[in-house]
């Protein structure tokens, strides 16, 4: 029987140590979460468009493409009609060790007049009126929980901690990008950057943005949020800016 001794002699010194093998770089995973869903519709439109129809076709769009440019791993909080309480959604991303959490809308506005894409982070207090009663209305969308989860656990908050600035500081960058990339092709929102005390980004480990992609509530916006090709359009735009943003030193 050969028996080769423990660490040397010739034998060892001939053999060339094992090349390291280039670290391969495991792309971030992007949870998209499309609002609502199952018996909360979200958003009706007068025409009776349903947001979260229309945000489950975005979301589905937006994984297609994003998922395909291999920048990305994605998944989906839902990718089929049912209702997810808010807290729900937040479990499912830090659950997943997500990298980025974006909650896909198209709610109604606090005016009618209020149309265009926007992006939202969370902030006890809020940038302005508009996006505070976004933020409250959309984290009604609790009622439609079952007992055991209305009012349940919200998901602490510590933005002290340096983990939750973290969080906070690449939530900022990414919405600031993903608005700026959006608006070269798409219609924004006036001041389409926001923030409020939204429930559904209250992960203090994960990086979560929330993207009106316009508001149901405003007829123009509407009819583009009820043709499918207008959709695809926003989809990729959304997808394209999340591929640029997952292949980025934000996330490197
Ligand atoms: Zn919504």
């Amino acid at each position: 029987m050969l028996v080769l001794g423990r660490g040397g002699g010739a034998l060892a010194a001939a053999i060339p140590p094992p090349r390291r093998k280039p670290a391969l770089r495991v792309p971030p995973l992007v949870i998209l979460d499309p609002g609502h869903g199952g018996r909360d519709p979200g958003a009706v439109g007068r025409r009776g468009t349903q947001e979260k129809d229309v945000v489950l076709d975005i979301a589905r769009a937006v994984q297609r493409r994003l998922a395909g440019s291999g920048q990305a791993r994605v998944d989906m909080t839902r990718s089929t009609d049912v209702f997810l309480a808010l807290d729900e959604r937040v479990e499912i991303a830090r659950r997943a060790g997500a990298d980025l959490f974006v909650s896909i809308h198209a709610d109604s506005a606090p005016n009618l007049e209020a149309r265009g894409l926007s992006a939202y982070t969370l902030d006890e207090n809020a940038t302005d009126d508009f996006a505070r009663k976004l933020a409250q209305q959309e984290n009604l969308a609790d009622r439609f929980a079952g007992l055991d989860r209305r009012g349940a656990k919200a998901v602490a908050a510590i933005l002290n901690d340096l983990r939750a600035r973290h969080t906070r500081d690449t939530a900022l960058r990414a919405r600031a990008a993903l608005v700026d990339g959006a608006g070269r092709t798409l219609r924004l929102l006036e001041n389409p950057m926001r923030s409020a005390n939204f429930a559904v980004l209250r992960a203090p480990d994960v990086p979560s943005m929330l993207i009106e992609t316009g508001f149901l509530s405003n007829r123009e916006d509407e009819s583009m949020l009820r043709d499918q090709r207008q959709r695809r359009r926003i989809a990729e735009v959304i997808a394209d800016e999340l591929a640029s943003l997952a292949g980025s030193a934000l996330f490197a």
